[in-house]
């Protein structure tokens, strides 16, 4: 059966140095205002209609990824920006730690580990700045406490950043970056966390004879992007070099991502998983866009210039074929793919990235008839509906702190 195009076709100009687009600002730094009040009249809209219409969708379950703690996170990112107390208060609203939560799973995305993460940076935030706290938070060090008992789950856990080990580490750099008191997150705890990572890898590389130091498989399949697969727990890994022995640095991470970055398929995307032919996705979770701030952050770590090389040919790819015929999701659409340029426009500050960014962004705006082939499964989720382009909307505003939310720190 022939499969439907992925991707629809980007009609988008290329960037003139010599034009300033009607999306930048003068000094091509920034979005120019009028866009700017598109994005602000775009996300007031929206954040009505989802207070109203989808309330109950929110609630889905608990975890970023899916439920209510991922507008929880949108939140947090704005106050965080603003340094407002009641954003803040609003955010832990949406996060719900009065139970055991799932339970069952490690990491920040879809594991208990965010809403625990969330919750303690919050309660430390609010503890320092107001006097009366809400209604029962506790306090940040027994939120946290929480937070390193999941370490219980590690050995069953798997490796990838969606369910597993790379995510909770993600969570623990996470607290570690507005906390960085020692005795709130160990040393010792996070580099465990590392150790186990590494170890998984050189097991399973040695199992399966494999030319790449390092291996992690995820389902009986290795796959090979930011989600599931070997860039996504690389990336955290580099996130987390201060806990990373130099020699599994220098013998197993490094050489890893350079077996990685021979994936690449002609075409410069990156396929899904080994040994699969086929250069479908382009996309967050699956191919090139996940690679860019891997390779990003490569470069100014190794300080390797063949590293950001690549990221830029990454964005080419994403520039082409990242107008996903699927819509405007952050893990599998659009605005994920929109961070590629942000990440791009912040390692070069080169105005085209910015540009390209404004585009995708445009496009998430916009919403043509026909640019999101089917409705998400959850509409209200972060990671998968709506909220990832306000997410977007909102963090174009203050593009040269802009992350990847959940994913980059
Ligand atoms: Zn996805």
């Amino acid at each position: 059966m022939a499969s439907q195009s992925s991707y629809l076709k980007n009609s988008y100009e290329e960037y003139s140095p010599s034009k300033v687009p009607s999306i930048l600002n003068e000094g091509r730094n920034g979005l120019s205002s009028s866009f700017q009040e598109t994005l602000q009249a775009f996300t007031k809209n929206k954040l009505v209609f989802m207070n109203t219409e989808m309330e109950n969708d929110i609630f889905y379950d608990t975890t970023v990824y899916t439920g209510s703690a991922g507008f929880g996170l949108f939140y947090f990112m704005c106050a965080i920006t603003d340094e407002n107390d009641e954003l803040l208060k609003q955010s832990l609203s949406y996060i719900n730690i009065k139970k055991q939560l799932k339970g069952k799973r490690i990491s920040f995305l879809c594991g208990d580990a965010g809403p625990l993460a969330l919750a303690t940076v919050i309660s430390y935030k609010l503890g320092n700045r107001v006097t009366k706290k809400p209604y029962r938070l506790p306090e940040y060090t027994v939120i946290a406490e929480r937070l390193l008992a999941l370490i219980s789950l590690l050995s069953e856990s798997p490796d990838e950043v969606l369910y597993g080990k790379a995510g909770y580490l993600y969570a623990l750099l996470f607290v570690k970056k507005y906390i960085p008191d020692d005795t709130v997150i160990p040393p010792d705890h996070i580099k465990k966390v590392v150790r186990a990572i590494i170890k998984s890898g050189r097991h399973y590389s040695t199992q399966v004879g494999s030319e790449s130091p390092l291996l992690w498989q995820w389902h009986d399949k290795v796959y090979l992007g930011a989600a599931h697969g070997v860039a996504g727990i690389l990336y955290m890994l580099l996130q987390a070099h201060d806990y990373v022995d130099p020699l599994d640095m220098s013998d197993y991470v490094e050489p890893t991502l350079q077996w990685l970055l021979r994936q690449r398929l002609g075409s410069g995307n990156y396929p899904s998983s080994l040994g699969s032919p086929r250069d479908r996705l382009v996309q967050w979770c699956h191919g090139a866009p996940g690679f860019v701030p891997l390779c990003v952050l490569a470069h100014q770590y190794f300080k390797n210039d063949k590293y950001l090389k690549i990221a830029k040919e990454c964005g080419e790819v994403v520039w082409r074929r990242g107008l996903c015929a699927k819509g405007f999701s952050l893990c599998h659409g659009v605005a994920g793919n929109a961070y590629t340029f942000i990440q791009l426009y912040q390692a070069t500050k080169d105005p085209v990235h910015l540009y390209r960014a404004g585009c995708f962004m445009e496009w998430c705006v916009s919403a043509r008839p026909g640019s999101q082939a089917r409705a998400p499964d959850r509409r209200a989720s972060l990671f998968e509906g709506l909220p990832g382009r306000l997410y977007l909307a909102e963090e174009l505003n203050h593009v040269d702190t802009a992350k990847f939310p959940a994913f980059e720190l």
